[in-house]
């Protein structure tokens, strides 16, 4: 059988083409030198790949920052306001990607929007009425051609015209529709182009289909692959999906006359059974998802090996005999670290278990081999085979009896917070005696260089525990007497002994493994490293208290302390594949259960529990938006909370606004307020929560923390003023739209000062 990867990393196993970058755009170094890193890092992708044995080996699978927006750019949907600026063309692109100062002219980044249900990001192309798309380009030329020099013949990797178009936003009156036509002929060029320089195969992909497609997406599709498919010469072509099952385009995808189509055998649940009902045309090669290229977990061989077989059993062979079924990643490998031998601290009792990118293609040609063999013998007497299923016989320490019996003991009451919200509210406003419009911030203040220091110094062991602690309780004492002078009402610590609101908590819980080298590119040069959850997780030792009563201590103004939630750790972790998501999820918000209910008996009155990606794993069609996540990932939420005293009060973070579909589960979370980043958007929330009722306090953000700009008092005056006409005045909170971390402390106080200001002149300004 043969092997197909959609993607490969591109990030460098030491972020190579990060630290390029960043030196690139600090003129440290110039395009040559950066073009350079860049081949390197692709010639070691592709012979890794070559050298594993991989039969499809795509190129221009790289990026200099994002495949979409390469994509953009080899189309020419390019706005005038970055053309004009003057710029070479990689100028352009990183102009495009980042945003641009300088004396040619000042422009903002194009957004930046997750990948479907990933943590990964793609820039947003922006298609105006008078863009005129054109095949300007020559990247995936380049990169085919460099490949062939190295002697690998490559399917060149794009994203899908269909995908493009509905991911991309429109500024004026046309649409996708108006596009299309003109799009795909400029594809066929590029199909043509990559023809005449020798390749083989192209791999179109196309994410989207995995979404709900309605009649007129599908005509789109269609309307476009039937032009696609008629004029492509010699090429063949694989259209490839994934993260996904494309259920409501199956019939369709199937009867165009692709040479090969990808699907997605790890996320999409009907893949198979839509194999099983509908099967699989003749003559055509089916390239099956089957090892994860989202998760970090070996492949359980006798489990794809029965589901190999049973596609075989379905995908009609040739007539020599031989399968069409091609033996692939599930996506691409991007979403991924590089390899487990950058791991030398952990040991090998855990690292035996994990398969990062290049692991996983040693399992692909595993997996090809022992499922030719399966055909003909006795697979299970097979080496490769058995030290793989001996790796699934049971893993040192996974499993916490304690954990599993709290987890089995929930009853349907700790998922309730008693009394409801309405009695809970007046008790908690004669308790607290907050004026009208409380203001407050979201958590964290500036991570200067002197807090990163400290941290880093005790992580060295270069400064005893005592001196790390003294200084950071001097940054609280600090920061607790700047909120005093500033005038804030409920107080924060500041956040200084986190770097990250995941790992931290990560690092006191038992169950999680932490990496060294792990990185995962999240957008540009930016990556993460995900801490993975190796086993039953529960609280090793109080995380937070005593942060909290120490801040306590320095003030008479109330203190809120501050959580992770469970579905935010969840989401920014690697999960187990062994139980469920949601199972993981019940025994991460027990654990921080008992550190809320710590903190309320420390004398914290207000909690904060952050979920700020609590829409990550949505899935990506409407239907199984409950029955599939919000029905256990909202319980959850209030698993942690529903056991403190009602005048304790409880409130929530949500970055990335975009929840206006999802208010009443948001209400269902039963917190007593909640902060979100709003300013960016256009306030359209808040006639949803109207529209819905929304019984909880709210903190729409009132100015964007993610620029060092400091907000008028005026334009925050603005800004509460229509937040007035849509939320009670006695529900209103007035804060920034997320943590300060990010931000200067000088443009920080000012911001505050403004924001204080504003609150007052709401609060005598009668509606
Ligand atoms: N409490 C966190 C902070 O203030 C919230 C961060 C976030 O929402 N991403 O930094
Ligand atoms: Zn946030």
């Amino acid at each position: 059988m043969k092997t197909s990867v959609i993607g490969f990393p591109r990030i460098g196993k030491n972020r190579e083409l990060k630290f390029a970058s960043e030196r690139y755009f600090k003129n440290e170094i110039n395009e040559t030198v950066l073009e350079g890193v860049a081949k390197e890092l692709r010639t070691y992708g592709l012979q890794k790949q070559k050298e594993a044995g991989i039969s499809f080996i795509s190129s221009n699978d790289f990026s200099f920052y994002d495949n979409v927006l390469d994509t953009a750019f080899l189309f020419n949907v390019v706005p005038a306001r970055y053309k004009e600026l003057g710029l070479s063309e990689l100028g352009t692109y990183f102009a495009l990607a980042r945003g641009y100062q300088g004396e040619e002219g000042n422009v903002k980044a194009l957004a930046l929007k997750k990948w479907f249900n990933t943590n990964y990001h793609y820039l947003v192309p922006e298609i105006d009425d008078d863009t005129e798309i054109k095949l300007v380009g020559d990247k995936p030329i380049k990169e085919y051609k460099e490949a062939k020099e190295l002697g690998i013949e490559t399917k060149t990797s794009l994203i899908g015209p269909f995908t493009f178009l509905k991911l991309a936003k429109y500024t004026g009156a046309k649409k996708a529709e108006d596009f299309s036509e003109k799009l795909t002929a400029e594809y066929i060029k590029l199909i043509s182009a990559l023809g005449e320089a020798g390749a083989e195969w192209i791999q179109f992909e196309e994410p989207y289909l995995v979404r709900d497609i309605d009649e007129k997406n599908l005509s789109l599709f269609k309307k476009i692959y039937e032009a696609i498919l008629g004029d492509k010469g010699n090429v063949k072509i694989l259209l490839q999906t994934y993260f996904g099952d494309i259920r409501d385009v199956y019939d369709e995808v199937t009867a165009l006359s692709f040479d090969g189509i990808g699907l997605d055998f790890i996320e999409g649940r009907k893949t198979l059974e839509l194999l099983k009902t509908k099967g699989f045309p003749k003559d055509k090669l089916l390239f099956a998802g089957v090892v994860n290229g989202k998760n970090i977990w070996k492949n359980n061989y006798a489990k794809t090996l029965d589901l190999l077989k049973e596609i075989k059993g379905i995908v009609p062979a040739n007539e020599d005999g031989s399968s069409n079924v091609v033996v692939g990643t599930s996506c691409s490998l991007l979403l991924v670290p590089y390899t487990l031998e950058s791991e030398t601290k952990l040991s090998e009792d855990y690292t035996k278990h994990f398969a990062f990118a290049e692991e996983k293609l040693v399992e692909l040609s595993e997996l090809s081999k022992l499922s030719d063999y399966a055909d003909k013998s006795n697979v299970a007497a097979i080496d490769t085979f058995k030290k793989n299923q001996a790796l699934f016989t049971g893993r040192v320490n996974s499993r916490d009896d304690a954990v599993l019996n709290r987890v089995a003991n929930i009853s349907d009451s700790d998922y309730t917070r008693l009394p409801e919200f309405n009695e809970r509210e007046k008790l908690q406003k004669a308790r607290l005696g907050l004026p009208l419009f409380p203001t407050t911030t979201i958590g964290s203040f500036p991570q200067t260089a002197d807090v990163r220091k400290n941290r880093q110094l005790f992580r060295k062991g270069e400064i005893t525990r005592d001196e790390y602690i003294s200084f950071n309780k001097n940054k609280i004492k600090e920061c607790i007497a700047l909120q005093e002078e500033i005038g804030l009402d409920v107080i924060v610590h500041g956040e200084f002994e986190r770097n990250d609101m995941v790992e931290y908590f990560g690092e006191h819980l038992s169950g999680y493994v932490f990496t060294e080298k792990a990185w995962v590119q999240s957008y540009g040069t930016r990556c993460v490293k995900p801490p993975i959850i190796w086993g039953d997780v529960s609280r090793k030792e109080p995380i937070t208290v005593e942060w909290s009563k120490y801040a306590k201590s320095c003030t008479d103004k109330p203190v809120k302390g501050m959580l992770t939630g469970p579905v935010t750790i969840l989401n920014w972790s690697f999960p187990r594949e062994d139980i469920s998501i949601k199972e993981s999820t019940l025994q991460i918000a027990l654990a921080i259960r008992d550190e809320v209910l710590d903190l309320e008996a420390n004398g914290i009155d207000i909690i904060q529990i952050d979920e700020a990606a609590l829409r990550e794993k949505l899935p990506l069609r409407k239907s199984d938006w409950y029955s599939e996540y919000l029905d256990w990932a909202i319980p959850a939420f209030r698993l942690v909370h529903s056991g403190v005293k009602p005048e304790t009060q409880i409130h929530t973070h949500m970055c990335y606004s975009e929840f206006t579909d999802i208010i009443p589960a948001i209400d269902a979370m039963d917190a007593d307020v909640i902060t979100f980043e709003a300013s960016r958007s256009d306030l359209q929330i808040l006639d949803s929560l109207k529209e819905n009722n929304f019984k909880t306090e709210v903190g729409p953000g009132v100015y964007d923390i993610h620029s060092p700009r400091v907000p008028s008092v005026d334009e925050i005056v603005t800004a509460l003023t229509k937040m007035r006409d849509k939320i009670e005045d006695s529900k209103l909170w007035v804060n920034p739209d997320c943590g300060l971390k990010t931000r200067g402390d000088v443009e920080t106080k000012a911001s505050l000062i403004n924001l204080v200001e504003a609150a007052k002149i709401i609060r005598n300004t009668p509606v």
